[in-house]
């Protein structure tokens, strides 16, 4: 049985990220993969302006008794145009350009200002300081600097910086095509009415819940029944035109879990079982070009394994990279917990914050994998380690809040 962190180092060994690049409207641009370094081609802002409402100035005349004349208006896209005589001053607006000759900034607040028209005087309430309240051209952004890597998945910032340098479009990779089937002669439709014996396929439209957040391509291949000549038809043709083929359920040890097997036959079974809780029949291979990802059937086993297995590797496939880890919460236990040493443990949690600042953490009771509504009640799973025993209340825990994938 292969450990967790070796199990998601084989997976990730076995893909092959897409290269294949589009591009897209900034727009739409959100949650794509930027294909290349983005440099910027220009500096933001591009000039010296305002950074507050008031008068533009030269400093070293600031202390002039008399105050200065009022020169003109300067305001956000209507520039003062020509250079500022000597003893004047210029009404400036936020974001407005800083005029020629000028080198400070003073607020409104700080000015006395009396007279009309061209009697105006501009008297200060303190001297001013060269360069006070002037954002610099290149301050946000050097002309040239390398802002986001290749790899990057894009986020709402990215989008406003791109278009901060005036970007209409962005370049990334296409998106990876999975195909996504559930097996099990078991499952129905919602919407259809059961028969004795059946249950409705939740894993399907969970994990397509995912894939959808994760912005990739996927392709409903529906319900497979346990028939292991259907399932490898299904399997040969979903490998022929997807990067990645997920099913859910047959992959362990009972009568009916064919999917190793047809793997076997059709492809190569690249890894099978991992010491985790729950999910351990988590199992990987190739079908030709296509990664084939197998997930248990129990739906919390199936979300788990998805969330901790198949979404790095569907990541590192899309041709994301990125060296933020996922951040871990130290965490009072709120109760004893059971745990045998020998697999790693996702317990689902609620995370808590206490009064004093730290974080306190409670299961959400019975741990069973086919409980699927502790899902919905977790915010946050408990990660025990695979060697860790048993926990007594109070002791400090590990916990994996749920991330954009699980909220
Ligand atoms: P399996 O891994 O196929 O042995 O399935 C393990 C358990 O999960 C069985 O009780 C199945 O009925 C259940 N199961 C499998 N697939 C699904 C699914 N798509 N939705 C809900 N339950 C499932
Ligand atoms: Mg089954």
């Amino acid at each position: 049985m292969l450990s967790l962190e070796e199990a998601r180092d084989r997976l990730l060994a076995a893909v092959r990220s897409v290269t294949e690049t589009e591009t897209v409207p900034l727009w739409e641009g959100l949650d794509r993969i930027l294909a290349e370094d983005l440099h910027a081609p220009r500096a933001v802002p591009p000039a010296d302006n305002a950074a507050m409402d008031g008068y533009a100035l030269r400093a070293a005349e600031g202390a002039h008794e008399g105050g200065l004349a009022l020169a003109g208006t300067a305001t956000a896209g209507g520039p003062f145009s020509g250079t500022v005589p000597a003893g004047q001053c210029v009404r400036i607006m936020t974001g407005a350009l800083i005029p020629a000759g000028c080198d400070a900034v003073i607020m409104q607040e700080e000015c006395d200002v009396s007279g009309q028209g061209c009697t105006t005087r501009v008297r200060l309430m303190r001297p001013p300081r060269s360069g006070e309240h002037i954002r610099r051209a290149g301050e946000d952004v050097a002309a040239g600097a390398c802002l986001l890597g290749a790899g990057r998945r894009l986020r709402p910032p990215d989008i406003g910086v791109l278009a901060s340098l005036g970007l209409a479009d962005v370049t990334v990779l296409r998106r990876p095509r999975v195909a996504l089937l559930s097996t099990g002669s078991e499952l129905r439709e919602p919407g259809e009415p059961l028969a004795e014996g059946q249950i409705y396929d939740s894993n399907r439209y969970l994990l397509t819940a995912m894939l959808r957040r994760l912005d990739v391509a996927v392709t409903d291949l529906g319900i497979c029944a346990d028939a292991p000549d259907h399932l490898q038809a299904v399997l040969e043709g979903a490998a022929r035109d997807h990067d990645v083929v997920i099913a859910s359920g047959g992959v362990s040890v009972g009568e009916a879990d064919h999917t190793r097997r047809v793997l076997d036959r059709i492809g190569r079974v690249r890894a099978y079982k991992v010491a985790m809780k729950p999910g351990k029949p988590f199992t990987f291979g190739t079908v030709g070009a296509a990664l084939f990802l197998g997930l248990p059937g129990n739906p919390v086993s199936a979300t788990v394994t998805f969330h901790q297995l198949a979404l790095p590797a569907l990541r590192y496939l899309a041709g994301e990279r990125s060296s933020e880890s996922p951040l871990l919460v130290a965490a009072r236990a709120g109760a004893p917990l059971r745990k045998k040493p020998g697999r790693a443990d996702f317990q689902r949690a609620v995370l808590l914050a206490e009064p004093d600042g730290g974080h306190r953490v409670e299961t959400t009771g019975s741990q069973g994998s086919g409980v699927l509504s502790s899902l919905t009640r977790a915010n946050a799973f408990i990660r025990l380690e695979a060697a860790s025993g048993d926990v007594a209340a109070g002791d400090t825990v590990s916990v994996l809040p749920f991330d954009r994938w699980l909220m």
